[in-house]
């Protein structure tokens, strides 16, 4: 990884952290941080990615603005991670799209809605797209099957490639010589670590999520998104066992297992995205990188956008609303997917990839837990 102005700043903040450790005991960050006499900018974006955010050693810094030092390491590390993301980016030149993140997902969104409208009024009959269809191929009659498919599978594949040659840049860059073997153990912790988020326990008290004050908070809205999404992808997945396996296309009952567990995953998505953009409006803004808001903002708003539409399409898939509600989910999606190794959901795989090298660092003897 390249050096820059933020890089500097975020190995001056380390190396202060470093001579006072007070703040060692809050999260994985501190104990990986004082093997490292020195910091290379590898190791400092695997820091930066450790870091969960939860602000805490902000508010007990005594070198936190306004002392001279003006310490602030959340806001440091968010800026650092942001710069990561475009480091890793696959193709290279795509690194270019986060640096107006907020508004490059809002207009690839936007593109896809419109894209997906446009194209199915240009191949379908408008009485197609306004009558009601119902039963076994309802949707494929207003979309056809190999159009569907073929838009949903080729934007899945190519952001599941981005995204592992995003990884592998990352692993590559982060590499250290205190990493142990990989194994069973340091994977599942790694694991348990990703699932639970740990990081955002602050030992059981919770975290700063709006103020000095503890709260779990974040911690619940972001298992609620985090689960509700898994919850549609799994939905989405034996929709197409259903179909192309056992030969039973969509739409399916209330109570089958793709309504419910979409339901679910939809209704988790909705409560977990609304809950983390209240908590962004009303938080203390000192210990937050405001020129990154905007990318929050517009990938929490494509998450809820998606489950609300899914939403929608499902209570009135038996209507006239169906053809327009099933474009406009459409595009949505397909916007999404194109948007995964570009938008800030690449923190998660480069936050688990962190934890699994702590892991690896913890179980080689390094690192004592961070509880
Ligand atoms: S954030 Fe401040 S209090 Fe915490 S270890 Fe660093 S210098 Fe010390
Ligand atoms: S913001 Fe929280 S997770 Fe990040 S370094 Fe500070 S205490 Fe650790």
């Amino acid at each position: 990884m390249q050096e820059t102005e933020t890089t500097e700043e975020a190995r001056r903040a380390l190396e202060i952290c470093n001579a006072c450790r007070y703040c060692e005991g809050f999260c994985a960050v501190f104990p990986a941080m004082e093997l490292r006499r020195e910091f290379a900018t590898g190791d400092l974006s695997y820091l930066a990615n450790l870091c969960h955010n939860c602000k805490g050693c902000y508010y007990a810094c005594q070198y936190a603005p306004p002392h001279e030092f003006g310490l602030n390491l959340p806001q440091t590390f968010a800026q650092l991670r942001a710069e990561t993301y475009a480091e890793y980016a696959w193709p290279k030149p795509l690194g270019a799209v986060f640096q107006r993140n907020g508004t490059v997902v809002a207009l690839i969104t936007t593109l896809g809605i419109a894209l997906a409208l446009i194209l199915t009024v240009l191949i379908q009959d408008p009485t197609v797209l306004y009558a009601a269809h119902e039963g076994p191929g309802a949707f494929y009659r207003v979309i056809p099957w190999w159009l569907m498919t073929t838009l949903a599978g080729g934007t899945f594949l190519y952001a599941l490639l981005a995204l592992a040659m995003g990884f592998r840049n990352f692993w590559r860059d982060t590499g250290s010589s205190l990493a142990g073997p990989a194994g069973a153990r340091p994977v599942a912790t790694a694991l348990h670590d990703i699932l639970t988020l740990r990081n955002l326990g602050g030992g059981g008290h919770g975290c700063n999520d709006r103020d000095e004050a503890f709260s779990t908070q974040r911690r619940w809205f972001h298992h609620a998104m985090f689960y509700g999404f898994l919850l549609c992808f799994a939905s989405t997945s034996v929709a197409t066992v259903y179909d192309h396996v056992i030969g039973h296309p969509a739409p399916y009952p209330f109570w089958s297992l793709p309504v419910q567990l979409g339901t679910w995953g939809g209704v988790g998505l909705v409560v977990g995205t609304a809950g983390l953009i209240w908590l962004k409006v009303v938080s203390d803004q000192a210990p937050a990188a405001r020129n990154l808001l905007g990318a929050d903002y517009a990938l929490l708003g494509l998450l809820c956008l998606t489950s609300l539409t899914g939403l929608l399409l499902l209570g009135l898939r038996g209507t006239g609303a169906m053809g327009v509600l099933l474009a406009i989910h459409l595009g949505i999606v397909l916007s999404l997917f194109l948007l995964l190794p570009y938008s800030k959901m690449v923190h998660g795989l480069y936050r688990s990839g962190a934890l699994l090298r702590h892991a690896l660092e913890r179980h080689a003897g390094h690192v004592p837990p961070a509880d």
